[in-house]
């Protein structure tokens, strides 16, 4: 339990939630694991430590959980904070409805100020035309947070932020993903904020140094069947693990998770404790990006150990290789971050 390794990061809350996340399990549809995630009190609000250890727990047994999780936390959090949208958060929290966060186009991905979906008034509401794509939880989504263009007069424009009942989805296949896209033509549309790009990365802020936590729960889980593996598996007389260079890849996988998931946590733990206003953009992307890159990287190894078996289709590692991927592409991919990194270096120098 990360709770118990490095109790100086965390509080008593924190600890029961990360234990009602150990045992929780989940399968079916997106939905099916978000009324789960509900029922076991995972979708109660908490701090971004409770996101962490949370999100460790859910990805250490099974990834798509732990995207059922994080996506309603990513699609509700925009709502929470604009304020005015309770019953839709209540009825995200109790795990009746499925709330997608759809900012992401085809021709506006990590560049998010070119995006083009407009929003026109109609009578108190909205309408909505554009194409969202790659949007997690997407086909089972019964509402969707969405950001858009909105005129403001005198030909200006403000990226602002919607509310969109039954988003119009189309699955996308992404391995071991639930994903779709949203093609919107004039679709009826709640305002929730003209200041949508400040709520839009507010949130990814929020959530992407969890994203790094979860990723070193899918690299303890490719660590943990590797220990098993190496101890078991015999070549040459002898198990694997009596080799020094199997010996030495255990321990570089070690190193990589102990710095990878402490990097990751004190990301968490920042986020947390920042006074009001504080930014905390440059340690969620040392965070995100520290432990995404660590985590292929143990993972690869782990493939690497298991031998023909680390690519069996059904195989653990093999499963593991293909879903902590994307963890470095998406909420700021890896390349994208270290501009803000190398930024905060050079501002200050
Ligand atoms: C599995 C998955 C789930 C996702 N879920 C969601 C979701 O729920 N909601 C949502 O809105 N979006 C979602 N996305 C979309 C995701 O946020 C985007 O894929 C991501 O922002 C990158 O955009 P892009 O794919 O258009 O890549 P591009 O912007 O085309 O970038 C491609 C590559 O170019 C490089 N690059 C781009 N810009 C820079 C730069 N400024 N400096 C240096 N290098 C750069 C990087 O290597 C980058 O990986 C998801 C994506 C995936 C794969």
């Amino acid at each position: 339990m990360l709770t118990d390794r490095y109790p100086y990061l965390f509080d008593p809350v924190h600890a029961a939630r990360e234990a009602a996340a150990a045992t929780f399990r989940a399968t079916g549809s997106i939905r099916a694991r978000v009324e789960g995630l509900a029922a076991a009190g995972l979708l109660d609000p908490t701090d971004v430590r409770g996101l962490a250890v949370t999100r460790w727990q859910l990805a250490h047994a099974d990834a798509l959980t732990d995207l059922a999780f994080i996506v309603q936390e990513l699609g509700t959090f925009p709502l929470r904070s604009a304020g005015g949208f309770d019953d839709v958060v209540e009825a995200a929290r109790t795990g009746r409805s499925v709330v997608a966060f759809a900012l992401t186009e085809p021709e506006a991905g990590s560049d998010v100020r070119a995006l083009t979906t407009r929003a026109t008034p109609d009578g108190a509401g909205y309408r909505l035309t554009g194409v969202k794509h790659f949007i997690s939880n997407a086909p089972d989504a019964d509402r969707a947070t969405v950001f858009a263009r909105l005129d403001t007069g005198e030909g200006r424009d403000t990226i602002a932020c919607f509310l969109v009942e039954d988003p119009p989805a189309t699955p996308q296949k992404v391995a071991g993903h639930s994903i779709g896209r949203f093609d919107f033509v004039d679709t009826p549309a709640r305002l929730v904020s003209t200041k949508g790009l400040g709520l839009a990365f507010g949130t990814l802020e929020r959530c992407r140094p969890s994203v790094g936590v979860a990723a070193m729960g899918m690299a303890k889980r490719a660590f943990d069947e590797t220990l098993r593996h190496v101890q078991t598996r015999r070549q040459f007389g002898a198990p694997l693990s009596a080799m020094p260079v199997v010996q030495a890849r255990l321990a570089d996988m070690a190193l990589e998770l102990e710095a990878g998931t402490l990097t990751a946590l004190h990301a968490c733990w920042r986020r947390d404790t920042a006074p009001p206003g504080a930014r905390t953009g440059y340690e969620s992307a040392i965070g995100k990006v520290t432990a995404t890159e660590a985590a292929q990287r143990v993972i690869d190894a782990a493939v690497q150990l298991h031998g023909g078996l680390g690519v069996e289709e059904d195989s653990v590692v093999q499963q593991l290789y293909r879903d902590i991927r994307p963890l470095r592409i998406y909420e700021g991919a890896t390349d994208v971050l270290k501009t803000v990194i190398a930024a905060r270096w050079l501002e200050g120098s």
